[in-house]
């Protein structure tokens, strides 16, 4: 037994945990230990007092995330092991290949981490907290690291936490290397083809590494079509739509530093393909203005339109409107991919969505794959909320 402090729930208010669902809400708490603070690792007991987990503390809805189910000690030798299964399960799938050295590590309750994200970009991990106990944690998950990948593999950690936490955390860009930083190489290879990731100022931890199996998909389609990958961000669905020979394929992104890289990455690749094109503008508007049947393959992958619950409604009439306008431009015989990354829009919502924006333009609509997140985003099956990625691949005639 550990000497952590307590925080008892309510009647009845073990269930959740009992079914190793990894969240206790606020409401759900009947008293803690005085003095306790945000990031601690508390240990939470039942109203009879019965041990159900240990895990990180913080103020807001979420109380606690759960780390262990048992009564153990969080510290180095903890992460070692959750990194160590996380590392296995990866390479045991074949996803850790001198062709893909662009994978997730651990993607929070996916790999009974709640609150941390670790991306592997070649020899450089980009590690990313989202509770205040995994950013508290950071030397003890570094050690656990360079544990788990021996010094030759991983050269440099990378710490980045913007935005991601209820303070702003105080690391200047001249220490986020936790370690390394002065061998870096930033162009990474995923499936075979590079691209350079911006870990430092892009978004995310640099890159949508959960679109990969999606764009491999994407890839068998292109042959011989006109090509608009709108929400591009740095181009991953556009190189591989010019692997699968595309004939034109436009890139388009409001943010004209995410252009400049996708213009890179097609560099790196294909040296100069005069078959793309870059236009750093708004979505709606570009779709707007472009003639009919002037793409017969589109994709849409904007941001999460709904961040929380409350924002669904809105979120639903962006998609449905975003791909009326899809449907309303693409030619006879067109595909589209259409994805949301919204966590609180469950794919039956979306999917209703799509349908609508389809019924309003009337076409003949065909769902050829439904499609989520890949094998390195994996979803905790006691934690179903961490189903994120949605999307369809429809045939338009
Ligand atoms: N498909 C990308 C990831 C897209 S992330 C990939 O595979 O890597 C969503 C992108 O939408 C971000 O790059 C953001 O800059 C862009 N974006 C947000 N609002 C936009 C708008 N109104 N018009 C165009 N792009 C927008």
């Amino acid at each position: 037994m550990n000497t952590y402090k307590e925080i008892v729930l309510k009647p009845k208010k073990d269930e959740f945990l009992k079914r190793f669902h990894p969240w206790v809400f606020s409401g759900a708490v009947a008293s803690k230990f005085d003095g306790i603070e945000e990031g601690e690792v508390v240990r939470v007991l039942s109203h009879e007092r019965e041990f159900l987990g240990v895990g990180h503390y913080q103020i807001g809805s979420i109380s606690v995330r759960i780390l262990s189910f048992k009564d153990e000690v969080i510290n180095t030798k903890f992460y070692e092991q959750r990194l160590s299964e996380a590392f296995n399960m990866r390479k045991q799938i074949g996803l850790i290949r001198p062709d893909n050295n662009t994978y997730r590590l651990v993607h929070g309750e996916g790999d009974n981490l709640p609150g941390l994200i670790i991306d592997i970009y070649g020899n450089t991990a980009v590690l990313q907290a989202h509770s205040v106990g995994m950013h508290n944690d950071r030397a003890e998950i570094t050690k656990a690291l360079q544990t788990v990948y021996n010094q030759d593999n991983l050269k440099n950690i990378f710490y980045k936490s913007e935005g991601t936490l209820p303070f702003k955390a105080d690391i200047g860009p001249e220490d986020s290397y936790i370690f390394g930083g002065a061998d870096v190489d930033d162009v990474a290879v995923e499936n075979g083809l590079k691209f350079k990731i911006d870990w430092l100022k892009g978004q995310k931890t640099g890159f949508f590494i959960d679109q990969r199996e999606n764009r491999r998909l994407l890839e068998r389609y292109s042959e011989g079509r006109k090509v608009l990958n709108m929400f591009s961000y740095t181009g991953g669905f556009s190189v591989y739509a010019l692997r699968g020979s595309a004939l034109e394929v436009d890139s388009v992104d409001s943010s004209s530093k995410a252009m400049s890289i996708v213009d890179q990455n097609v560099h790196l690749n294909f040296g100069d393909d005069p078959r793309h094109k870059s236009y750093s503008e708004d979505a709606f508007k570009f779709l707007n203005n472009i003639p009919n049947d002037r793409y017969d393959l589109i994709i849409l992958d904007p941001p999460a339109f709904a961040k929380h619950r409350g924002a669904v409604n809105n979120a639903l009439q962006g998609y449905k409107k975003l791909n009326h306008s899809a449907f309303e431009k693409i030619a006879k015989g067109g595909i589209l991919f259409t994805f949301s990354c919204s966590q609180v829009i469950t794919k039956e919502q979306f999917r209703l969505a799509v349908f609508s924006a389809a019924a309003i333009s009337k076409r003949k609509v065909q769902i050829l794959h439904q499609l989520t997140q890949p094998a390195d985003h994996p979803i905790n099956i006691y934690h179903p909320e961490g189903e994120y990625l949605k999307g369809l691949v429809l045939y338009v005639e």
